[in-house]
């Protein structure tokens, strides 16, 4: 093949990205996300094509013996091959169409989350919907008239979606403060499925903070196979510094023995961990300290969540949490434990497939208040931003809101196309960037850091591997 495009004038392409580290240099593709790991010469010749220029004019100019010829020649067809080096004229808008046509959705309905109240029993103080509460604030509950209306809706919309693995989640406020509608909603989707009405394989699952899981829930979880969600963000005193109830006593002692009542009727749960101010830094010896004593199915890592009155996270915070969050990664893959936020990213790398949205909100999901009205993202519980009243004729397949969101990925934003995590980034949390800079398609530049620092993570692990792979 050299022998064809000798001549040929190369660059670099936009989307190649180099990392210099200690222990190696590597080129990365954010778009084949492809890997290549060179040493420091082959690097100098390589970047002989940075602003265009063809092989025999390189080989010249470097005055290459042959052994040095045979391998510049090989790099150069792996590059060539993962398009790191591209022919000058080469149009990457083109090719930048090219995936966004491939991996941008329309609205996919596969997921529901059914907000049963927007009361809870605590005071979360990083709480992104109770802390923004006035004391004049009318909770609501769910009526069985809307968890019914809500289901028959999302059957309706899943009905017309391709995906598989369809999921409801009865969420909150604390949603156990409303168990008639918990009762009801679960009952519902079992005569939705026995009518066909809803895939058989649906899952049922529900976020809460274990506070009033009593003998009598916890068997119906059991009964009715739902996946239960646990809020709890480590040990007692780190915990209860942040989830505390009304006057300001800890939650910890209450979650325990809701955990244990799930134990003891055979419910398996997994955790839900809020990093904290308090854990942040600790936060690898709090995991193990849950895993210990709570025996979990698996483990979420969530980033502190901003609110539109109040922003909690910094950058400062974000470095230390991702720090912290791959610490505990690895040994939680180790120990054979799932953590979802960093095993996406992983999947993407090692199967170099794009990852084109981190956030349900962006196409795959509807959420449902109690007042029945529908929008995409439980973080405008309160405000109801882009939430509408669905009436028979409502689609999320054709509301203007819906099908916005779904544009938003980091391969339509023009601020990600020259970063290096542009394929398996996902672009965090579009709420978030609402909240700190005033609009969905601006960075949830917290969310930033931890690509990033992902990335660099799982780079230094793959040469590991392959070190020692020889
Ligand atoms: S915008 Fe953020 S909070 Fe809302 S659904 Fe997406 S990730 Fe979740
Ligand atoms: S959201 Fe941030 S990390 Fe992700 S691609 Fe865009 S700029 Fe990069």
């Amino acid at each position: 093949m050299i022998k064809e495009i000798i001549n040929l004038p190369l660059r670099f392409s936009r989307f190649l990205h180099i990392l210099k580290e200690k222990e190696y240099i590597a080129l990365f593709h954010s778009l084949t996300i492809e890997t290549v790991f060179l040493s420091a010469r082959a690097l100098e010749l390589v970047s002989e094509f940075k602003t265009g220029k063809n092989i025999s004019y390189i080989i010249m100019q470097k005055e290459l013996d042959f052994s040095e010829k045979k391998s510049f020649f090989s790099l150069v067809e792996r590059l060539i091959e993962f398009k790191m080096l591209v022919p000058l004229s080469c149009n990457e808008g083109k090719e930048l169409n090219g995936y966004q046509k491939n991996y941008l959705r329309n609205p996919v309905i596969n997921m529901a989350y059914l907000v049963l109240t927007d009361a809870c029993n605590l005071r979360c103080r990083y709480c992104f919907v109770r802390q923004d509460i006035d004391t004049k604030y009318n909770f609501s509950f769910m009526s069985s008239g809307v968890v019914r209306q809500s289901l028959n809706f999302f059957a309706k919309w899943t009905s017309e979606s391709v995906s598989k693995n369809k999921t409801v989640i009865l969420y909150g406020g604390e949603p156990l403060l409303n168990k008639e509608a918990f009762c009801l909603a679960i009952k519902h989707m079992h005569i939705l499925k026995k009518k066909k009405l809803l895939p058989e394989d649906l899952e049922i699952s529900v976020i809460t903070n274990g506070t009033l899981i009593d003998r009598n829930i916890a068997s119906f979880m059991k009964d009715y196979n739902v996946l239960v969600g646990i809020s709890v963000d480590g040990m007692p005193k780190v915990n209860d510094e942040y989830r505390c109830f009304p006057g300001g006593n800890g939650s910890f002692k209450k979650t325990r023995t809701g955990c244990e009542t799930l134990k003891s009727v055979g419910v398996e749960f997994s955790l839900s961990i809020t990093i904290t101010p308090s854990s942040v830094k600790n936060l690898l010896k709090h995991v193990q300290w849950l895993i210990e004593k709570f025996e979990p199915k698996g483990i979420g890592l969530n980033l502190l969540m901003d609110s539109a009155e109040r922003i909690i996270s910094s950058s400062e915070y974000a470095e230390i949490a991702t720090k912290e969050m791959i610490r505990c990664f690895e040994f939680l893959r180790e120990n054979g434990i799932h953590e979802n936020r960093m095993m996406r990213k992983i999947d993407s790398f090692v199967d170099k497939k794009i990852y084109p949205y981190d956030c349900g909100g962006c196409g795959r999901q509807v959420v449902f208040l109690p007042s029945g009205e529908v929008g995409m993202c439980q973080a405008y519980i309160l405000s109801k931003k882009f939430f509408s009243i669905p009436d028979s004729k409502f689609s999320p397949y054709t509301n203007n809101d819906f099908i916005g969101w779904a544009k938003r990925s980091p391969l339509t934003m023009p601020q990600c196309l020259d970063c290096i995590v542009l394929g398996i980034c996902g672009g965090g949390c579009p709420a978030r960037a609402d909240f700190r800079h005033g609009s969905i398609l601006a960075l949830d530049d917290i969310f930033c850091i931890h690509a990033k620092e992902t990335l660099k993570w799982m780079i230094n692990d793959l040469y590991r591997y392959e070190s020692e792979e020889g």
